[in-house]
């Protein structure tokens, strides 16, 4: 069945690797409470905290998903976490690629896209990073570094590439607490759709998501651009006031 609410803007909270079974159940005992958001708000949880998560939030309005997962399907992969071990309790998202992992694991263009692939075959919706560095910005590469990486996983993808969601994350704004303008956003945002125009007859309706130092303060404008469809909050979303802050400030 399909979400009648899915057409709302979308803000979902990265934990990374912050948190602990306590400060974890105060975090989501005070976003189970916060009562009707005006968009849809998930968390991703570091993986031992997945299933604390899991149970805390059952009943709520709120989704949760995980910070990644193995792009092979099981096996001698020590470490690693597959995208059926996730669904197998019910996971909704996985962020893949973030520049995070881009950078300290090395991550390629086509790695993210084969982790892509493998969440989506388990039914987790990937939650797809792209972004430039400052360098990349200064040198006007903006545009070709972030169509690299998604046309990437828009051919693995193929024929599902509109289950996947996008999130718009430039490397120098991710906690640095520079922010991109609502117009640079928008401008990198409507290039993406454009391209996921160019490849399905769904991008209008897909999740474009942007993330990079979203604060209370900053939120509404970012996401009364018509082609953000909500966020990928960082440090923010650890304090539940703050992270909560940022859901009122959806749009649509
Ligand atoms: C992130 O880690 O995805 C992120 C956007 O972090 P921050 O909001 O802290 O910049």
């Amino acid at each position: 069945m399909s979400d009648p609410q899915s057409h709302r803007q979308l803000v979902v909270g990265n934990w990374k690797m912050h948190g602990s079974h306590a400060v974890n159940e105060a975090l989501l005992e005070a976003l189970k409470s916060a009562g009707p958001l005006p968009c849809n708000a998930a968390v991703c949880a570091p993986f031992p905290y997945l299933a604390q998560t899991a149970e805390r939030l059952a009943r709520s309005a709120i989704s949760w998903g995980a910070q990644d997962c193995s792009a092979h399907e099981q096996g001698a992969y020590t470490g690693e976490v597959s995208a059926a071990m996730l669904a197998d309790f019910g996971c909704r998202y996985a962020i893949v690629g973030h520049s995070e992992r881009r950078a300290l694991h090395a991550e390629s263009d086509q790695l993210v896209a084969d982790k892509a692939q493998a969440a989506l075959a388990r039914g987790v919706t990937p939650i797809v990073c792209v972004g430039e560095t400052l360098a990349e910005r200064d040198a006007g590469q903006t545009d070709a570094v972030v169509k690299r990486q998604l046309s990437a996983v828009i051919h693995t993808l193929a024929h599902c590439a509109s289950e996947m969601m996008v999130a718009y994350e430039p490397v120098w704004a991710i906690g640095t607490g520079l922010t991109a303008t609502p117009e640079q956003a928008q401008a990198v945002h409507a290039l993406l759709r454009a391209q996921l125009h160019a490849a399905t007859e769904h991008a209008a309706s897909m999740k474009l998501l942007y993330g990079g130092s979203v604060k209370p303060d900053n939120a509404a404008s970012l996401f009364a651009q018509p082609d953000i469809d909500g966020g990928l909050i960082g440090g923010a979303s650890l304090k539940a006031i703050d992270f909560l802050a940022i859901c009122r400030a959806a749009q649509r």
